[in-house]
């Protein structure tokens, strides 16, 4: 039987796509690699029966998107890490220190003031044409670092802005385009992606699965777990062929999968400029350790949980109740990855120790999605270029082949990819479908 649509893959935009398309009466069957859905958004049962979210877990008041899909599921939204009291606990290569009182008041205005630039700037950018003016050029080759040294940035407004990117798993602000900044803020409302307060201080009430495992109920019929696809072919009737040979047919298809995964896949009948650009982009490895802990042991030294590092990791913050993640990026996963059984584990319990003291011995879940075959990264990477690159037909569509995924859109949260998912199946209905809801939102704005 022909489908109207196959969508590929069941992570967050695979699922919010079909939830659309199923509920406008279309026929839709949705084929995905692994033996679940959620994609990104993955949980664990612990023994003692705590669930811990083992990727993507918290989004912000400018995720309107998100938000409006969960209300949409009648799920509820609570307050996040960003909430907890106490002082942020640096571990520095010069020690540990509570507070930003290793910020002097001239490093704290010159954070101030280059956001207060990239503000002005940011309100250049158009989120969907980013390169269309010469301020969004000349950011594209710029890195973060660049425009920091060219604002006159002072050594420790320099490290605050390099843990900002390491404790978020993004990698060294030497090598991330200063216009994937701006061009997020343009997308939000003009909030620096470092204004955690309005971008992770919010979380779905009993964890981000809940929302996953939500619409794959809505679903369940529709979709086929363990059914990876190796190639699409585009024509009046599509064809998309599984691993295992099985040929499926659609009117259209819908592509929610990962960049790195979707290289993988061998795409006939679509241009050879939209197949350039889409095998243009690329994602940041990145891996997550998840502790959990008998108590909030972080309370004992006045600290709030949230714990950036300079030195063994990305830091840490409160996933809820006395549970910590930690996000790791490219330049820890080689070394830690690598490591002897054991010494990975001391490395990152290593920061915990320094700030907290004793902590027991508690035990690590890891979660390597750089290396996962399904995921082949983390999240969208703009390198300096990389935007100019990828050109100007990024996250577009070319029917009746749809992309969707959050590294169809300005950064790599939950929020794109519901979004473009969304965007994708109102593009197959004939509707429209703002991709930057929360640039007119008035409670996203200062
Ligand atoms: C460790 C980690 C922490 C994160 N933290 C946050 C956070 O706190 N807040 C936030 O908003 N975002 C966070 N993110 C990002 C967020 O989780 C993702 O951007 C989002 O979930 C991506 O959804 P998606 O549907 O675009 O892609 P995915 O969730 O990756 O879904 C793609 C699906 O395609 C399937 N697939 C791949 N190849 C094939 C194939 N050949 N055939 C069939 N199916 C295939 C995959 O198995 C997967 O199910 C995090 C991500 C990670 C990894």
């Amino acid at each position: 039987m022909t489908h109207d649509v196959i969508v590929i893959g069941a992570g967050l935009a695979g699922l919010a796509s079909a939830r659309d398309l199923v509920d406008a009466g279309l026929d839709v069957l949705v084929v995905e690699a692994r033996d679940r859905t959620g994609g990104r958004v993955e949980s664990e049962t612990l023994s003692d029966g705590r669930v811990v979210q083992l990727g993507g877990e918290i989004v912000g008041t400018i995720h309107y998107g998100y938000r409006q899909l969960a209300a949409e599921l009648g799920l509820n939204i609570v307050p996040s890490y960003t909430e907890a009291e106490g002082l942020t606990g640096y571990d520095l290569v010069d020690g540990v220190v509570l507070g930003e009182d290793w910020l002097t008041a001239e490093d704290q205005a010159c954070l101030e003031s280059m956001d207060a630039e990239l503000v002005r700037l940011a309100k250049l950018i158009d989120p969907a044409d980013p390169l269309n003016t010469e301020t969004g050029r000349s950011l594209d080759a710029m890195s973060i670092a660049d425009f920091a040294r060219a604002n006159g940035a002072t050594q420790c407004a320099l490290r605050s802005l390099r843990l900002s990117w390491v404790y978020t798993g993004g990698g060294s602000i030497e090598r991330l385009s200063m216009l994937g900044e701006a061009r997020a803020m343009a997308a939000v409302g003009y909030h620096s992606m470092r204004d955690y307060g309005m971008w992770e201080n919010l979380k779905v009430e009993g964890g981000s699965s809940v929302l996953a495992d939500t619409l794959t109920a809505l679903l369940a019929d529709r979709i086929r777990l363990g059914s990876p696809v190796s190639r699409i072919e585009i024509g009046s009737t599509c064809t998309v062929t599984l691993h295992s040979g099985e040929v499926l047919s659609a009117t259209n298809i819908l592509c929610a999968v990962p960049v790195g995964p979707l290289r993988d896949i061998e795409i006939v009948g679509v241009s050879a400029e939209r197949l350039r650009s889409l095998h243009r982009q690329r994602e940041i490895p990145a891996f997550k350790a998840v502790v959990p802990l008998d108590e909030p042991i972080w309370e004992r030294v006045g600290c709030n949980g949230l714990i950036p590092s300079e030195r063994d990791t990305g830091g840490f913050w409160v996933q809820g109740g006395s549970v910590l993640s930690s996000l790791n990026g490219p330049e820890l996963i080689g070394q830690i990855r690598n490591a002897p059984p054991g010494v990975a584990d001391e490395q990152l319990l290593g920061t915990l120790r320094r700030v907290c003291g004793d902590i027991g011995d508690p035990t690590v879940l890891w979660r390597y999605w750089g290396t996962d075959p399904w995921t082949q990264g983390y999240v969208s990477h703009w390198a300096p270029g990389d935007l100019a690159a990828v050109g100007p037909l990024h996250g577009s569509h070319e029917p009746p082949f749809y992309l969707a995924g959050s590294d169809h859109w300005v950064a790599g949260y939950m929020e794109g990819a519901v979004l473009t998912g969304r965007h994708a199946a109102a593009s197959i209905l004939g509707r429209d479908f703002d991709l930057y809801p929360a640039r007119y939102s008035s409670e996203s704005r200062d």
